[in-house]
Protein backbone atom coordinates (compact mmCIF):
# COMPACT_ATOMS: atom_id res chain seq x y z
CA UNK A 1 0.00 0.00 0.00
CA UNK A 2 0.86 3.40 -0.40
CA UNK A 3 -0.37 7.28 -0.09
CA UNK A 4 -2.54 6.73 -3.27
CA UNK A 5 -4.46 3.91 -1.91
CA UNK A 6 -5.94 6.17 0.78
CA UNK A 7 -8.83 8.92 0.11
CA UNK A 8 -7.49 11.94 0.32
CA UNK A 9 -9.47 15.12 0.44
CA UNK A 10 -7.04 18.35 0.79
CA UNK A 11 -9.44 21.41 0.61
CA UNK A 12 -12.55 22.61 2.54
CA UNK A 13 -15.53 21.82 1.14
CA UNK A 14 -14.18 19.32 -1.18
CA UNK A 15 -16.40 16.53 -2.05
CA UNK A 16 -16.04 12.82 -3.01
CA UNK A 17 -18.32 10.55 -3.75
CA UNK A 18 -18.15 6.51 -2.38
CA UNK A 19 -19.73 3.70 -1.60
CA UNK A 20 -18.58 2.58 2.21
CA UNK A 21 -17.32 -1.22 1.66
CA UNK A 22 -19.09 -1.96 4.84
CA UNK A 23 -22.28 -4.57 4.38
CA UNK A 24 -22.98 -3.95 8.01
CA UNK A 25 -21.29 -2.95 11.66
CA UNK A 26 -20.01 -6.36 11.99
CA UNK A 27 -17.39 -6.12 9.24
CA UNK A 28 -16.04 -2.79 10.96
CA UNK A 29 -12.51 -3.21 12.00
CA UNK A 30 -9.17 -1.50 13.46
CA UNK A 31 -5.83 -1.61 12.78
CA UNK A 32 -3.06 -0.72 14.97
CA UNK A 33 -0.56 1.28 13.36
CA UNK A 34 3.01 3.25 14.76
CA UNK A 35 3.36 6.68 12.84
CA UNK A 36 6.58 6.85 10.85
CA UNK A 37 8.65 9.49 9.10
CA UNK A 38 8.54 7.99 5.29
CA UNK A 39 7.08 9.77 3.23
CA UNK A 40 6.12 6.57 1.17
CA UNK A 41 3.75 5.46 3.67
CA UNK A 42 3.27 6.91 6.74
CA UNK A 43 2.50 3.82 9.17
CA UNK A 44 3.98 0.41 10.36
CA UNK A 45 1.43 -1.88 11.29
CA UNK A 46 1.57 -2.99 15.40
CA UNK A 47 2.73 -6.50 15.86
CA UNK A 48 1.19 -6.85 18.92
CA UNK A 49 3.12 -8.88 21.51
CA UNK A 50 5.93 -8.85 19.48
CA UNK A 51 6.04 -5.58 18.81
CA UNK A 52 9.45 -3.72 18.56
CA UNK A 53 8.23 -0.32 18.21
CA UNK A 54 6.08 -0.69 21.08
CA UNK A 55 9.06 -2.50 23.13
CA UNK A 56 11.11 0.53 22.25
CA UNK A 57 8.24 2.76 23.69
CA UNK A 58 6.35 3.88 20.53
CA UNK A 59 2.47 4.47 21.25
CA UNK A 60 0.22 2.37 18.77
CA UNK A 61 -2.53 4.28 17.11
CA UNK A 62 -5.96 2.36 16.99
CA UNK A 63 -6.68 3.55 13.56
CA UNK A 64 -10.12 2.72 11.20
CA UNK A 65 -9.23 2.48 7.68
CA UNK A 66 -12.53 2.55 6.14
CA UNK A 67 -12.44 0.74 2.64
CA UNK A 68 -14.68 2.71 -0.10
CA UNK A 69 -15.23 2.92 -3.42
CA UNK A 70 -14.02 5.58 -4.73
CA UNK A 71 -16.43 5.87 -8.19
CA UNK A 72 -14.85 8.42 -10.42
CA UNK A 73 -11.79 6.93 -9.92
CA UNK A 74 -12.78 3.32 -10.17
CA UNK A 75 -10.88 2.01 -7.28
CA UNK A 76 -11.02 0.80 -3.76
CA UNK A 77 -9.46 3.27 -1.66
CA UNK A 78 -9.13 3.43 2.23
CA UNK A 79 -10.39 6.40 4.17
CA UNK A 80 -8.01 6.64 7.06
CA UNK A 81 -9.81 8.01 10.34
CA UNK A 82 -9.41 7.59 13.97
CA UNK A 83 -11.12 5.04 16.24
CA UNK A 84 -13.00 7.87 17.43
CA UNK A 85 -14.91 8.37 13.84
CA UNK A 86 -17.33 5.24 14.61
CA UNK A 87 -18.78 7.41 17.63
CA UNK A 88 -18.80 10.37 15.84
CA UNK A 89 -20.32 9.50 12.84
CA UNK A 90 -20.25 5.66 11.69
CA UNK A 91 -22.43 4.76 14.48
CA UNK A 92 -24.86 7.33 12.89
CA UNK A 93 -24.57 6.00 9.63
CA UNK A 94 -24.97 2.54 10.72
CA UNK A 95 -28.85 3.49 12.32
CA UNK A 96 -30.43 4.71 9.71
CA UNK A 97 -28.66 2.64 7.10
CA UNK A 98 -27.85 -0.93 8.68
CA UNK A 99 -26.10 -1.43 4.76
CA UNK A 100 -24.40 1.53 4.08
CA UNK A 101 -22.70 -0.19 0.47
CA UNK A 102 -26.30 0.04 -0.46
CA UNK A 103 -25.49 3.54 -1.09
CA UNK A 104 -23.35 6.46 -2.36
CA UNK A 105 -22.30 8.48 -0.05
CA UNK A 106 -20.84 11.93 -0.24
CA UNK A 107 -18.31 12.97 1.89
CA UNK A 108 -17.78 16.50 2.28
CA UNK A 109 -14.55 18.25 3.67
CA UNK A 110 -15.63 20.79 6.47
CA UNK A 111 -12.20 22.78 7.35
CA UNK A 112 -8.95 24.06 5.01
CA UNK A 113 -5.62 22.22 5.04
CA UNK A 114 -4.00 22.03 8.60
CA UNK A 115 -7.61 22.91 10.06
CA UNK A 116 -7.33 20.64 13.53
CA UNK A 117 -11.26 21.27 13.99
CA UNK A 118 -11.52 19.70 9.95
CA UNK A 119 -14.60 17.26 10.21
CA UNK A 120 -16.34 15.28 7.70
CA UNK A 121 -20.10 15.48 6.13
CA UNK A 122 -21.62 11.51 4.85
CA UNK A 123 -24.58 12.40 3.36
CA UNK A 124 -26.42 9.85 0.89
CA UNK A 125 -27.13 10.87 -2.40
CA UNK A 126 -28.07 7.57 -4.13
CA UNK A 127 -28.63 4.08 -4.74
CA UNK A 128 -25.58 1.81 -5.23
CA UNK A 129 -26.90 -0.64 -8.03
CA UNK A 130 -23.54 -2.62 -7.57
CA UNK A 131 -24.02 -5.42 -4.86
CA UNK A 132 -21.19 -5.45 -2.31
CA UNK A 133 -19.87 -9.05 -2.88
CA UNK A 134 -19.63 -7.95 -7.30
CA UNK A 135 -16.95 -4.58 -5.92
CA UNK A 136 -15.43 -7.00 -3.08
CA UNK A 137 -14.63 -9.52 -5.76
CA UNK A 138 -13.07 -7.12 -7.92
CA UNK A 139 -10.88 -5.85 -5.56
CA UNK A 140 -10.34 -8.78 -3.93
CA UNK A 141 -6.66 -8.57 -3.25
CA UNK A 142 -7.06 -5.91 -0.55
CA UNK A 143 -9.63 -7.95 1.08
CA UNK A 144 -6.69 -10.52 2.82
ZN1 LIG B 1 3.44 -1.90 18.38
Amino acid sequence: MNRSDFLYLGTDKETIDVVILYPSIDNVSYVKMHATNSREFPYVRCEEDNCELCNEGSYALTKMWIPVYNIKEDRIQFWDRSSKFMHIALENIFNKYPDPSRYVFRITRHGVKGDLHTFYGLEPIAKNDIPYEDIAIRFSNYFV
